[in-house]
């Protein structure tokens, strides 16, 4: 099923896109929980973590090279930040199209919540 990240993916609702390639979409987190507050997802269609076939290992892997992209030109990179992928409900997940959330700019807490 769609969520609201296909929308965005398709310019039905605007987001603040900060990094776009064939397939990987980045945009500020509506709701920032840090100075630095990015979601980056796949555009393919994955609801969560346990959907990941051996098909998805490059894509997943690209999440996390365009997260340590992102935070080295927000300026972040050497004082540190925090990527998180939420699975399912006692996870947090809220949207059901995986996404990495990079989290920076401010000391981070562990263990999380
Ligand atoms: P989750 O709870 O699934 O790990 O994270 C979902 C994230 O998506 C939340 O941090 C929430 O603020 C963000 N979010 C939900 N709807 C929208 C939206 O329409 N636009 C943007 N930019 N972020 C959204």
């Amino acid at each position: 099923m769609s969520t609201i990240f296909t929308k965005i993916i398709n310019r039905e609702i605007k987001a603040d896109i900060v990094y776009e390639d064939d397939n990987v979409l980045a945009f500020n987190d509506v709701n920032p929980q840090a100075p630095v507050h990015v979601l980056i997802i796949p555009k393919r269609e994955i609801a969560t973590l346990n959907d990941l076939t051996d098909a998805d290992a490059e894509v997943v892997g690209k999440l996390h090279l365009v997260a340590a992209k992102i935070a080295r030109e927000k300026g972040i990179a050497e004082d540190g930040y925090r990527v998180v992928m939420n699975c399912n409900e006692q996870g947090g997940q809220s949207v059901y199209h995986i996404h990495l959330h990079l989290m920076g700019g401010r000391q981070m807490s562990w263990p999380a919540g």
